[in-house]
């Protein structure tokens, strides 16, 4: 990181900028991380970027740095200085997917701490706060709604930590959306650094492995990342570095 003469620093958001916390609306992010990432993006040779699951509008929001590069809905929809992109076949999609999310809310209504959160171009069923007990039976109301879609191909289900999605089926995620970005004019040749915590980051670790750095945040045992870090204070201790490395010099 330290020698390359452009770099693209992506960070996954949820577990990554901010703790995991009982509901997403609360994942606040700490002034200072705010602060070290308006910093890094200003620094000449660094494009900074927020790669996340959440929809683009309220990941813009929560972050507020202007000028980063914003992708919500896993990549499926990115903005900022290097360029716009909304996956063609995933905006298609876009009407299916919120009919889904209504007939999910109501299927899934009768079990506490279970909620669905439309997110446009997906949705997500969260059960962070579902009694283990419960879970079972949460799964089997999802699988039930959803299922013959996914026979049909019409969407596709993805998971992570505590969370089932459900997505356009088109074969696009965050590594493809690095690589998306890497074909910018202006970030060819850059070295591409991601930082992510959950099961949907290791497509990302995987597309960067030959050329760039993957670092994977908290506790486990298996991931494609080269390198771990243990919180989201580690991440913020990481970007101080970065920092104080000064503009790059190409
Ligand atoms: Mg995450």
């Amino acid at each position: 990181m330290r020698r390359a003469r452009r770099l693209l620093l992506m960070l996954d958001y949820d577990g990554v900028l901010t703790p995991l916390v009982r509901h997403p609306r609360i994942a606040r992010l700490p002034a200072a991380h705010r602060r070290l990432l308006r910093q890094l993006s200003r620094q000449p040779g660094t494009t900074v970027g927020v790669l996340s699951g959440r929809k683009l509008s309220e990941l813009r929001a929560m972050v507020g740095v202007r000028g980063l590069i914003y992708g919500g809905n896993h990549g499926l929809e990115l903005t900022g200085p290097v360029g716009r992109f909304v996956h063609p076949e995933a905006r298609r999609s876009a009407a299916l997917i919120r009919q889904l999310a209504r007939h999910l809310a109501q299927a899934v209504g009768t079990i506490p701490g279970a909620w669905v959160e439309p997110k446009t171009l997906s949705l997500s069923l969260h059960y962070r706060g579902v009694r283990p007990g419960q879970r079972a039976r949460l799964q089997q109301l999802f699988y039930r709604v959803v299922g013959p879609l996914v026979r049909q191909r019409r969407v596709r289900v993805t998971t992570g930590k505590r969370i089932l999605e459900v997505r356009p089926p088109v074969a696009w995620d965050k590594g493809r959306a690095l690589w998306w970005l890497l074909q910018r004019p202006s970030l060819r040749g850059a070295v591409p650094v991601f930082i992510g915590d959950d099961l949907t980051d290791e497509d990302a670790f995987r597309a960067i492995r030959r050329r760039g750095v993957g670092i994977r945040v908290g506790p486990v045992l298996r991931t494609a990342a080269r390198y771990r870090l243990r919180s989201p204070r580690e991440v913020a201790e990481l970007l101080r570095r970065l920092q104080a490395l000064g503009p790059r010099r190409p």
